[in-house]
């Protein structure tokens, strides 16, 4: 017998058209290209997103048809955000920090009809405009003041100009919620990136579970800040969220130095942020530099790698902000766990608690996770067994865009598909998943596994520390030993032998590294997070001391 309760789509219009109506007054807050801040409302966000559906149907997008961003966090994204997906067309947020090789792959693979980017990216959409093979309409996201006067780009259009032409008489479509909303790539650090296509029903099941009080916990009394990139999973869904309870949204731009996210910060009353830890590095030794402290900041979710207990502290207990660890990934929309306390933990001393809140923390429900060795068997969730991550759930990607790499799912003994996550965890009997490291930057010394979180997070917790990271060195006895590769905070000063024994006590004998080396920077990726493979090509040849 069916249910006899109304059926509606899931729609990702649906938040837009809730947040006219039931907070429309609200403020977004946006801190524009062109240098200045911008303060308009939802009601304002709904009107124009109207008018952005408009613009680009006239440009010939159909329903389906792809349509790519090249742009900071900023209201005019987040009215891209709203009316292409919103009208049925599918959005395409590229990452700008991309090769440009790999801009002009993703944006052909992706067919990309049409490409809004912000003034920045001039010179990158210049160098690619000529090879770029599907998109038809270059978009400026800036007003006619602000247009170059000279540029490469064909009949380059003005993002203001369009919007204006158009009215906001539109009624938003209604379709099928498994339709595709939007597309981001991964970030890929071997192959080509490939493609993960959202649908309206995964965004919203996701934007639900995302806002529930042990997950990002948003209300309508919250002041949002994301660092996290819109260019980089949807920025962990906070875009719609803000929609769904009516959050005060400010938007960083362009600008994310430690100064101008703390004048923003305090400017506005952000009470919660949300970035990867190479972000707060920023922001921490801009604060801590100028004794500065954050009057309205409760709290702030940190994700994308693990985020160091030093970190975590620094953050508690210095300035009294507290730490959301979360892990997820772009096939999963993009959230998997965050980290929040059950009631027993409260009763726990700061240290224990610490030790409990630097896992990546609990599954938000929707999400199903476990661990499996070598040969598929299930593991148990004892906090010991270690193995590869394996995850399902409605937000979890089915298949690449365009089928690339085959299947990528598991089958269980019922025939339900998993998707292998690549990372490497444990999970406790609270059921606090604790990421050890991506399987291939695990560290395999004598045929045991050595995790480089571990030895990282020890690392970074050295006064004189700015960034470490461990990989794996060639030795003729073991294969593979530890490598630490520390990047030191500016006139600090560590030996090579003080860094050895600071580990002392800290962890197994022999998962201490055999060697460390400094250099200037670690480099990172389009994500922020570093690209272990490159450092692993600077010391092949490393010649260690113990071999
Ligand atoms: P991406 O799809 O670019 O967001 O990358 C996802 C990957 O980032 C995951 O598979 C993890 O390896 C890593 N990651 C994300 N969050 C965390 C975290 N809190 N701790 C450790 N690794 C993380």
């Amino acid at each position: 017998m069916l249910g006899q309760m109304q059926s509606h789509p899931l729609l990702i219009s649906t938040l837009l058209v809730h947040a006219e109506r039931h907070h429309g007054e609200q403020q977004i807050v946006s801190r524009r290209v062109e240098g200045d801040i911008h303060r308009y409302t939802y009601k304002d966000l709904a009107v124009r997103s109207r008018k952005v559906a408009k613009a680009v149907a006239a440009l010939g997008v159909k329903a389906g048809q792809t349509v790519g961003t090249l742009a900071w966090n900023g209201y005019r994204h987040l009215e891209l955000y709203y009316g292409v997906s919103g009208s049925g067309a599918v959005l395409h947020t590229l990452n700008p920090r991309l090769h440009p090789d790999q801009v002009v792959y993703i944006a052909d693979h992706a067919e990309d009809q049409v490409l809004f980017f912000d003034m920045t990216f001039l010179p990158l959409v210049e160098a690619v405009a000529a090879r770029l093979k599907t998109v038809k309409h270059f978009v400026a996201m800036t007003d006619r003041a602000h247009m170059p006067a000279q540029t490469k780009i064909p009949k380059l259009l003005c993002y203001e100009e369009l919007v204006e032409a158009q009215d906001d008489k539109y009624a938003w479509p209604q379709f099928d919620e498994n339709l595709a909303s939007s597309l981001c790539y991964t970030s890929g650090t071997t192959g080509n990136p490939k493609g993960v296509l959202y649908s309206h029903r995964s965004t919203m099941l996701h934007t639900y579970a995302a806002a529930l009080p042990d997950s990002l916990n948003a209300s309508a009394r919250d002041v949002i800040l994301p660092v996290v990139p819109m260019f980089h999973v949807n920025a962990w869904g906070l875009p719609y969220v803000a929609c769904m309870v009516g959050v005060k949204l400010v938007f960083p731009g362009p600008a994310l130095d430690g100064k101008s996210l703390y004048e923003l910060f305090e400017n506005e009353g952000v009470t919660m942020s949300a970035g990867v830890p190479t972000v707060w590095q920023g922001l921490l030794a801009y604060t801590d530099a100028n004794n500065l402290k954050f009057s309205t900041m409760n709290r702030t979710v940190i994700g994308g790698s693990a985020c160091p207990p030093a970190m975590m502290e620094a953050f508690e207990q210095k300035y009294g902000v507290q730490v959301l660890h979360a892990w997820g990934m772009t096939e999963m929309s993009p959230l998997g766990t965050v980290c929040t306390l059950k009631p027993k933990h409260l009763k726990l001393s700061p240290a224990e608690r610490m030790a409990v809140q630097s896992k990546q923390g609990r599954v938000v429900f929707g999400v199903d996770m476990k661990i499996i060795d070598g040969d598929g068997e299930e593991l148990p969730r004892d906090g010991k067994a270690s193995g590869e991550l394996l995850v399902k759930g409605p937000w979890i990607v089915a298949k690449y865009f365009k089928g690339e790499g085959g299947d990528p799912l598991v089958k269980d003994e019922q025939g339900q598909g998993w998707f292998p996550t690549g990372d490497v965890s444990m999970i406790d009997t609270d059921g606090y998943m604790q990421i050890t490291d991506r399987s291939k930057d695990v560290i395999k010394s004598g045929g045991e596994w050595i995790g480089s979180i571990d030895i990282e997070n020890i690392a970074m917790a050295h006064p004189a520390v700015a960034m470490a990271a461990c990989i794996a060195a060639f030795h003729p006895k073991w294969d593979e030993r530890p490598l630490l590769v520390v990047v030191k905070k500016p006139g600090a000063e560590v030996t090579r032998d003080e860094m050895l024994k600071f580990f002392e006590g800290k962890i197994a004998k022999w998962w201490t590294p055999d060697d460390v080396v400094f250099i200037d920077a670690i480099p990172l990726g389009a994500t922020g997070k570093m690209q272990k493979n490159k450092l692993r090509e600077m010391f092949k040849d490393h010649k260690l001391p113990t071999a």
